[in-house]
């Protein structure tokens, strides 16, 4: 067991120091990085195709697209606008690592880059403990799914700053209430921002794209007093 266990943090250990390299890298380049984790199906590519269609003339976003056997979502996100995308097909593993990313970083143009979104693998258990140089995670959360998925994967809810709750036009038609999910997730992350969206009928992202604005030039700013 203990064997194990050492095996374990050495390898997370690997990840963080991988993990730090890239985030000095974008810091550098100025790039805003997200990386976007939820359980399979609450809507990350949605989200980001909405988002790319939305933003694409105003900032210059890039994607990468971690897939375990497909790039179907790269291709989705191609068509939507992103300027340069990268998939990252895992081929089975369930998360995705600083290896994987530092391994298609140097590919990205990130000189001519605002944005950088990094989708994950839909999974609410490992991601959270694969530090990708991001600057924040954003968890995303479907109404057709169980309110109490903060409390089940607290630790995804921690790490993450950024809560997106997604499907909102099928509210109604589950037992998914939004003060539960959002009292679960403040249970275990007081500091969580939260959006209200549906990717189908558009309501909410407004204030999403204005978070994301705001967050892009707070990153520049940060670059030019560095
Ligand atoms: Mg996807
Ligand atoms: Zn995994």
């Amino acid at each position: 067991m203990t064997g194990k266990i050492t095996l374990e943090k050495k390898v997370l250990s690997e990840n963080d120091r991988l993990a730090a390299e890239i985030r000095q890298v974008l810091n550098r380049n100025g790039v805003a990085a997200l990386n976007l984790v939820s359980s399979p199906g609450s809507g990350k590519t949605s989200l980001l195709e909405k988002t790319i269609g939305a933003l694409a003339g105003e900032l210059r976003i890039g994607l990468i697209a971690g897939d375990v056997q497909t790039d179907n979502d790269a291709v989705r996100l191609v068509k939507a606008g992103a300027r340069m995308v990268r998939p990252i097909v895992t081929g089975g593993a369930c998360h995705l690592d600083a290896r994987m990313v530092s391994r298609v970083l140097p590919e990205l143009d990130l000189e001519n880059m605002d944005l950088l979104f990094v989708e994950n693998v839909g999974n609410l258990v490992c991601p959270s403990s694969y530090d990708l140089g991001e600057d924040m995670k954003v968890v995303v959360i479907s109404t057709t799914e169980g309110d109490d998925k903060p409390l089940k994967y607290p630790a995804m809810f921690r790490r993450s700053s950024v809560m997106v709750i997604n499907k909102i036009d099928l509210l109604g038609t589950s037992d998914f209430d939004m003060e539960n999910v959002k009292a679960n997730a403040r249970s275990i992350n007081a500091g969580l921002t939260i959006f209200d969206v549906s990717c189908r009928t558009g309501e909410g992202l407004e204030s999403w794209f204005a978070w994301l604005r705001a967050f892009v030039a707070e990153k520049k700013q940060g670059m030019h007093g560095a």
